[in-house]
């Protein structure tokens, strides 16, 4: 293929599965860290820093720091802080992403009557989604706070199987308060202008590399980056026979991406 910029690369699903390397991962970021080749990792993960991603996959053997990686929550907190500067923010998160949430005001639970949330942030879905928690999301969105959300995604896979996550509860929210959420993540056009501007890459030379189909690839391609599948993680023959688009590429996994970039050694 033409010589690539730059290549965006999904974590979960495609690197790693429940934080374990996929096989051939390792030495595949290796080889595009060899030829000086620009990435990115870009998830929607809601669980953790940039910093601790950057420790755990170190740790497994891959050569990235936090600077490589491009969260949903980091995203969000861009997008807060340009489009309502100073707001209060009611987060319902489950995990602990604060570190990449600099410059927005958070309403914690003990702040009181006083300090009423403007904007609603709906992270990703845990024990923290209690009928309380979301009821209050619901009550302050009717009252006139901007609803904003990390991302739609229905599930996530574990090495036990799927598990339900906030785009389902989302679902509910912005029927019952008659809204739409403002999503910050993959796959909405936010995210994917934050990673361009975050590798001054042109799209026409970016690939992005996903499991999901509708979110990572088909989403990518819809802004211009050549999508390429992998079949890991959530691939299922089934949803990729019955997306709306095709990819690109399709590869069997991570391992074969240094030889569709023509790579030497691959
Ligand atoms: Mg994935």
């Amino acid at each position: 293929m033409e010589r690539i910029g730059a290549v965006l690369i999904d974590i979960d699903g495609v690197l790693t599965v429940s934080w374990e390397p996929l096989p051939g991962a390792v030495e595949a970021m290796e080889a595009l860290r060899a030829a000086e080749v620009p990435l990115a990792l870009v998830t929607n993960t809601t669980s953790r820093t940039r910093a601790a991603i950057a420790r755990r996959l170190a740790d497994s053997g891959f050569p990235v720091g936090p600077d490589d990686i491009l969260t949903a929550p980091a995203v969000t907190a861009a997008h807060l802080r340009e489009r309502h500067p100073g707001a209060r923010c009611l987060l319902i998160n489950t995990g602990d992403v604060r570190g990449d949430l600099s410059g927005v005001p958070l309403v914690e639970e003990e702040d009181g009557e006083g300090a009423v949330p403007d904007v609603v942030v709906l992270g990703g879905a845990g024990a923290a989604f209690t009928y309380a928690a979301l009821n209050r999301a619901f009550h302050l969105v009717q009252q006139g706070a901007v609803l904003v959300a990390m991302h739609r995604n229905l599930y996530w896979r574990t090495a036990d199987g799927l598990d339900l996550d906030s785009g389902a509860f989302l679902l509910g929210l912005e029927h019952a308060a008659r809204t739409e959420a403002v999503v910050t993540g993959k796959p909405s056009g936010a995210f994917f202008a934050a990673a361009l501007a975050h590798l001054g890459a042109d799209p026409a030379r970016m690939l992005m590399v996903g499991d999901d189909i509708e979110t990572d690839v088909l989403a990518a391609q819809h802004h211009g980056i050549t999508g390429v599948l992998v079949r890991t993680g959530k691939y299922r023959p089934e949803t990729h026979a019955a997306a709306e688009g095709a990819p690109d590429h399709v590869v069997d996994s991570f391992a074969d991406v240094p030889a569709l970039l023509g790579l030497p050694g691959s």
